[in-house]
């Protein structure tokens, strides 16, 4: 379904979970989220019918997300049934890793084909401070897991803070040498729920070209601009949703775990579809594509996203 600015929206984000066996600094308070009653969420029966409503506007592209979406009882059985939605061409999942090495084999027969990892740091000191309870060698082990165990593609996604990470855009990036895999920096966002991050905190990704300088420009893909280090297996990204926005191309709409299209990440505008059944979700989320705002406002330490829900609550 094309938006109202012209923009084809084939990308449905969906989260399966606001709950995480992590507590990451910039996502979530130290007590995690609070508990939402069980019927105001989304059950598994209702999330496919939403995959099916979103497949038939022309949607291709599901991530499946969370909170932590492999801490989710039936994440097997919601990955398997999403990926068999007729005109669903990909089923990708972005996790924070821990519990993949006993469930990649599962989670690749039910047909998700890409991974995307997150990991802002490979000191296990700073692991363990910016997630709050991480152990690196349990994310370490799950990154080694996704990179054999045959997804199709993997992409480590690390937020870039300033003060905290900055001194190991090479390290990181060097992850790019031996494997094919991306390694993509993102930009810190200023969210709800998220710790208070001062304004040093908030560098441009434009940080890592300086850090960098042997880095080649490779065709970009979506959201991120991509490079290469020189004789590199995997590639280099860059993402920017701070200083330079992408909201002219973004293809994509967002399912929280109760039922909420948010149109936009950075917009307080929600849909529900709890207790909707296809026709009625259909519409919904047509109408939800059709007001889906042409741009979200500056974002910075200063000023916030206007979103009233943190990132653990809609799933990046
Ligand atoms: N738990 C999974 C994980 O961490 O990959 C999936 C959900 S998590 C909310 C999705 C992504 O959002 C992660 O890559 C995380 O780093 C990113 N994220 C969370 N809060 C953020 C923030 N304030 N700014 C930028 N990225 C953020
Ligand atoms: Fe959990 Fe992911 Fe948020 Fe970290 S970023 S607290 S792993 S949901």
């Amino acid at each position: 379904m094309i938006d109202r600015y012209g923009r084809e929206i084939t990308y449905l984000r969906l989260s399966v979970t606001d709950r995480c066996n992590l507590r990451c600094r910039y996502c979530m308070p130290p007590e995690g989220v609070e508990k939402k009653p069980h019927a105001d969420m989304l059950t598994e029966d209702e999330m496919i019918t939403a995959v099916e409503a979103a497949a038939s506007l022309g949607v291709t592209k599901l991530r499946v997300t969370g909170g932590e979406p492999l801490i989710k009882r039936n994440i097997v059985s919601i990955c398997r049934r999403a990926a068999r939605v007729e005109g669903i061409r990909e089923v990708c999942i972005t996790t924070n890793g821990l519990l993949l090495p006993e469930m990649a084999e599962d989670l690749i027969e039910a047909g998700v084909s890409r991974v995307n990892f997150s990991l802002d740091t490979l000191d296990p000191d700073r692991y363990a401070a910016i997630t709050r309870v991480g152990s690196l060698d349990r994310a370490l082990a799950g990154l080694r897991t996704a990179l054999t165990a045959g997804f199709r593609k993997v992409k480590l996604n690390a937020v870039l803070i300033g003060g905290f990470n900055d001194d190991e855009i090479r390290p990181l990036a060097e992850l790019t040498l031996r494997d094919d895999l991306d390694v993509r920096f993102i930009e810190l966002m200023p969210m709800p729920g998220g710790e208070a991050f001062g304004q040093e905190s908030y560098i441009p990704v434009t940080r890592v070209l300086e850090a960098l300088p042997g880095l080649r420009p490779e065709e970009s893909d979506g959201v991120a601009r991509l490079y290469r280090l020189p004789g590199a297996k995997g590639r280099v990204g860059l993402i920017s949703p701070v200083s330079r926005h992408f909201c002219a191309a973004c293809n994509r709409i967002r399912l929280t775990a109760d039922g909420r299209i948010k149109p936009c990440l950075h917009s307080a505008e929600e849909v529900s579809l709890k207790g909707l059944g296809f026709a009625e979700m259909r519409e919904a989320m047509a109408r939800a594509i059709m007001d889906k705002p042409q741009c979200h406002g500056e974002l910075s330490a200063d000023s916030r996203s206007l979103s009233a829900r943190g990132m653990s609550q809609i799933g990046g």
